[in-house]
Parts: structure tokens; C-alpha cells; sequence
């Protein structure tokens, strides 16, 4: 009988799981597009429960859409060890991300129920709704609530681009507005492993990343609001054109991030209408996403940036307004919970690097809960959020195994 320490998830199964739900939303292009609260997010949701249940775990959905599948554990009296990440992508997105975190805890069960192994705390693989926002506008929408960080009522009053709000969409796939979950009290743990989406652990020679904590993210929606006018007849200095506002904070945006070390400012979105060619643009919209690790400059960035759109409304003749939607704060994660993750990996004997995570991730949100740790695997290049994004067989089972081990030192193994 292996004892706990020899136990090894199989790699072979890991992958054939993933390659199964990539067929839900595959693009033809290697990619995947399940979008959050769609058909094809609930299909995902479905197989992977599925796979859940046969394991004999409790599966349940609680009232944003958030599944969750316990394995029980000796002592009734302990919490529960939560893992896992996000099924729902971005357009044209990739396979691994989100994905492969809830496979891995997946995948972990399956290896803890074929050995017989029993832990103390329970087991708990979760799969959050709404990680990307790209759908709905507030990523991390279901750790959000779970945690505490986002109203419910806020939850489910989000608008999706293509129309119902949130909230009618859980309705719509029949998701009791009154489920619970497991209690948030009682996570002992929860740990999380997700590709990495930067080039850092590939350029290294790294196999495992263990990161230290996340960086703070905020978002600004920017409405610049001119006058519609004919753009054969409106002299140049009587226009009050929103598009040339837009194009101003655009560049006073950047401009703060470039005097600004360590920042990150990009306007990923800018709509302008009516978006006629022959009519001068009279309202422009763009969201403004800042980010630092530290909290104090996220502030000043942010103050630096309201202040340049207002200077931008004044010369320009137009209603500036700016309204921040988003707000995640810096996180470190928890030095235990990492140094079981760093453990593991050394005795597995996979090199391993501390780093930062540049991308918003569920376990931002759990760390204010409960102790956390968030586990990166190489991908390729560095590039994701595309149907190019990749991570190998041999590195997908790295990462299982490294969060395999560390669950077990935080659950507790039953000794026989
Ligand atoms: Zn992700």
C-alpha cells in the first residue's frame, strides 16, 4: 500500500479530462469560448458535477452559481480544505485557464478515492462563477459574494454585453436564488492552481510558481459627453467632439502609468456613437483598468488619472464623468500555505520560483477569509486569453501533484 507521501496523481487522466472539457465551446482553433451563465458554461458545469458526484462527493450549487463538490472528512469538527478555480473563459479564449484549476482538485479526489486515503478536514473542489467578467463587468463575481466582497444584489444587477442581467440568468438555468454553499467560516484553506499567463516561469526554467500575492486592480468607467453635429458643416472650434476627449485621457492615462513605477494603466474598451461617419461623436465611453501592488499608489494613480479626465472635459467642452466599478485590493498570500506549496515541490523534486500575480484571480478574494495559496504552471510563451494558449501534459501534472501534496498537509492525513 503506497503511504501518502508516494501517492501521485495520474497525468494521463488529468489530461484526458481536460481535453474533454475543451469539446464544451471549442472554437476549432485549439480555444474555447464558455462564456459565464451561458449554455455552454451550465454544459461545463454539468460534466465536471458529474464527474463530481460519481466520486460520491456532495455536489451542490449555491445562489450565484458557484459549485461545489465535498469529500468528508474524519473529524466532523474540521472545516474543510477548499480547491479549485473558474470553467467560465473569456471570447475566443484558451483551455487551460480556469479549467485546469478545477481539474487538478478534480483530479485530486479521484487519486485521494483510489487510494483510500482519508483525509482529516474535508475535501472541497470549487468552481467560482464569473471568473473573467468578461460577460458580466465584475470579475470574480462568485468569490466576490462567497466571500463577502460583492452584494448580492450587485451580483445579480449586472448587465451582460449581450443583454439579460445576472442575476436573470441564474434564474434562466434554474439556480435557487436561496442555495447555500458550505459555510465561508469554516474554509481552513483554499488553495488554487491556474496557469501562469506570463512568459516568467518559462524563461526561468521554473516549473511551479509560488506566488506571493497579487496586485491590486481598479477600474474606472470614463463617460465623455459632447454634442452630435455634422461633420460637413461644424466649424472645428465649435465642436464639442467626445472621440478627441477620448483620445486625450487615453493618452494622459498612459502618460500617469509611464511617471509611475510599477504601474500598469490600459483602456482595453472605448466605444464612441452614434458612430456615423459623417457625425461628429457626442458621447465616448472607455473603462480605464489601473494596476500597482501597493494600495497608497493605486490611490494616486487613480487620483492623478480622474484629475487628468477632468482637465480633459474642461478643454475639450465636454461632461466628464469618471465611476470606479472595480476594486481589488493588493493581496499577499498566506506564508504557511505557501511554504506547503514550496515543500511539496521541493520534494517532488520540481524547481520552483516565488512571483507576483499580474492577473486578478479567485484566490484574491479567499484570501481575506481564509489562509490561501495560489500555484502557477508554466505556459507556453506567456500568452493566454487566446485560443494560442498552452500548457504541457508533463507541467499540468507537475502542478497537480505540488497541490495534491499540499492539500494533504493542510487537510491532515489519517494515520491507519
Ligand atoms: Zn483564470
Amino acid at each position: 500500500v503506497a503511504t501518502p507521501l508516494d501517492l501521485r496523481i495520474d497525468g494521463a487522466r488529468l489530461w484526458d479530462s481536460l481535453t474533454r472539457l475543451a469539446e464544451i465551446g471549442a472554437t476549432g482553433d485549439g480555444g474555447c469560448e464558455r462564456l459565464a451563465l451561458t449554455d455552454l458554461d451550465d454544459a461545463a458545469h454539468g460534466l465536471v458535477a458529474g464527474w463530481l458526484a460519481d466520486l460520491g462527493c456532495r455536489v451542490r450549487r449555491d445562489r450565484v452559481g458557484n459549485l461545489f463538490a465535498e469529500r468528508v472528512g474524519r473529524h466532523p469538527a474540521r472545516g474543510y480544505v477548499l480547491v479549485g478555480s473558474h470553467l467560465d473563459t473569456q471570447p475566443k479564449g484558451g483551455r487551460f485557464d480556469g479549467a485546469y484549476g478545477v481539474l487538478a482538485a478534480l483530479e485530486i479526489v479521484r487519486t485521494l478515492k483510489d487510494a483510500g486515503i482519508e483525509t482529516d478536514a474535508a475535501v472541497t473542489v470549487v468552481s467560482w462563477t464569473n471568473e473573467e467578467g468578461a460577460r458580466f463587468p465584475q470579475p470574480l463575481t462568485g468569490s466576490g459574494v462567497f466571500t463577502g466582497a460583492v452584494p448580492l444584489d450587485d451580483a445579480r444587477a449586472q448587465p451582460a454585453v449581450d443583454g439579460p442581467r445576472f442575476g436573470d440568468e441564474l434564474d434562466r438555468l434554474g439556480i435557487d436564488p436561496t442555495a447555500d454553499g458550505p459555510p465561508p467560516g469554516a474554509v481552513e484553506a483554499y488553495f488554487e492552481t491556474h496557469i501562469e499567463q506570463g512568459p516568467q516561469l518559462e524563461s526561468t526554467g521554473n516549473v511551479i510558481g509560488v506566488v506571493r500575492g497579487g496586485q491590486g486592480i481598479r477600474a474606472l468607467r470614463v463617460v465623455l459627453e459632447g454634442a452630435e453635429a455634422h461633420a460637413g458643416t461644424t466649424p472645428m472650434d465649435r465642436r464639442r467632439d467626445a472621440a478627441l476627449a477620448a483620445a486625450r485621457v487615453v493618452e494622459a492615462a498612459h502618460a500617469v502609468a509611464l511617471r509611475t513605477a510599477g504601474a500598469l494603466v490600459t483602456v482595453g474598451q472605448l466605444s464612441i456613437e452614434p458612430g456615423s461617419r459623417a457625425v461628429i461623436p457626442g458621447r465616448a465611453t472607455l473603462v480605464v483598468d489601473m494596476r500597482h501592488p501597493d494600495r497608497a499608489t493605486l490611490d494616486a494613480v487613480e487620483e492623478a488619472i480622474r484629475a487628468a479626465v477632468a482637465k480633459v472635459g474642461a478643454d475639450a467642452g465636454v461632461r466628464a464623468t469618471a465611476e470606479r466599478f472595480l476594486d481589488v485590493k493588493p493581496v499577499r498570500f498566506d506564508r504557511a500555505c505557501n511554504d506547503a506549496v514550496s515543500e511539496a515541490a521541493r520534494r517532488l523534486g520540481y524547481p520552483s520560483m516565488e512571483l507576483v500575480s499580474g492577473a486578478g484571480h479567485d484566490a484574491m478574494n479567499l484570501a481575506r477569509i481564509a489562509p490561501t495559496a495560489l500555484v502557477f504552471i508554466p505556459c507556453q510563451d506567456g500568452v493566454s486569453h487566446t485560443p494560442a494558449e498552452y500548457a504541457s501534459p508533463q507541467h499540468a501534472e507537475a502542478g497537480c501533484n505540488v497541490l495534491l501534496h499540499a492539500v494533504l498537509a493542510t487537510a491532515g492525513v489519517a494515520s491507519r
